[in-house]
């Protein structure tokens, strides 16, 4: 797992400078791997996330005395994400027939 804090990297949906962003295991595909945003402005109101944003009200910097109850909070968060999106096989099996229909030349 790879967290990373105060990136100074923007939120995706909307720019502004996220808490943190964590590069964890794909839960379904080896070898992959995907990126969850902890943004102060989208997920202001996101239950899983209100542990974190407390902390990093409180305590702009994790260090050595913050650095567990920061850790447990990480994972409460991660636990709480919902896994991403599954393509449906029905789904996956229109795609194919409109490659082969050719729908995605243009
Ligand atoms: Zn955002």
């Amino acid at each position: 797992m790879d967290i990373q804090l105060t990136p100074q990297l923007p939120c995706s949906a909307c720019g502004t400078e996220l808490l943190l962003s964590a590069t964890v295991p794909h839960p379904r595909f080896r070898n992959a791997t995907t990126t969850y945003e902890l943004c102060p402005h989208c997920h202001a109101d996101d239950a899983a996330a209100q542990g974190l944003l407390a902390f990093f009200a409180l305590t702009p910097t994790v260090d050595a005395a913050s650095s567990l109850s920061f850790a447990r909070l990480v994972q409460e968060w991660l636990q709480q994400l919902p896994e991403p999106a599954v393509v449906s096989q029905e789904a996956f099996e229109q795609d194919v027939e409109a490659f082969h229909r050719g729908d995605f030349d243009s």
